[in-house]
């Protein structure tokens, strides 16, 4: 490219309303411009606001996930639950048995009971 012309454009924001300098707005490739049509200001507030909005869309896809992988789902609750039953019948944490450390002497005292 041998744009070598520095041209100081203003450009208004679709946000703010307000006619500003270009380098208050980001460069853009889809504009055909080259700058975003929200200016800073207004761009930061817009992602913000869309983090917020984006927020409930992770929660809402993580639980489709879930869904959709119901049974991988029960298969690591299932593990989990194998564990729980195998340090409660042993006397031991599974993390205990690997680094080879002994049982504990005392009885661990039981929180709630889960079947
Ligand atoms: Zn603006």
């Amino acid at each position: 490219m041998v744009f070598s012309v520095i041209k100081s454009m203003t450009k208004t924001c679709r946000g703010c309303r307000g006619e500003k300098n270009c380098n208050e707005f980001y460069r853009a490739k889809w504009a055909r411009d080259g700058y975003d049509d929200l200016c800073r200001v207004c761009k930061s507030d817009e992602s913000k606001r869309y983090y917020r909005e984006a927020e409930q869309e992770i929660i809402l896809k993580v639980l489709s996930w879930q869904f959709d992988n119901f049974e991988k789902v029960q298969g690591y609750k299932r593990k989990y639950k194998l564990k729980k039953k195998y340090e409660k019948n042993n006397g031991e944490t599974t993390i205990q048995r690997k680094r080879g450390r002994p049982p504990k002497c005392e009885k661990e005292q039981e929180v709630g009971s889960q079947s």
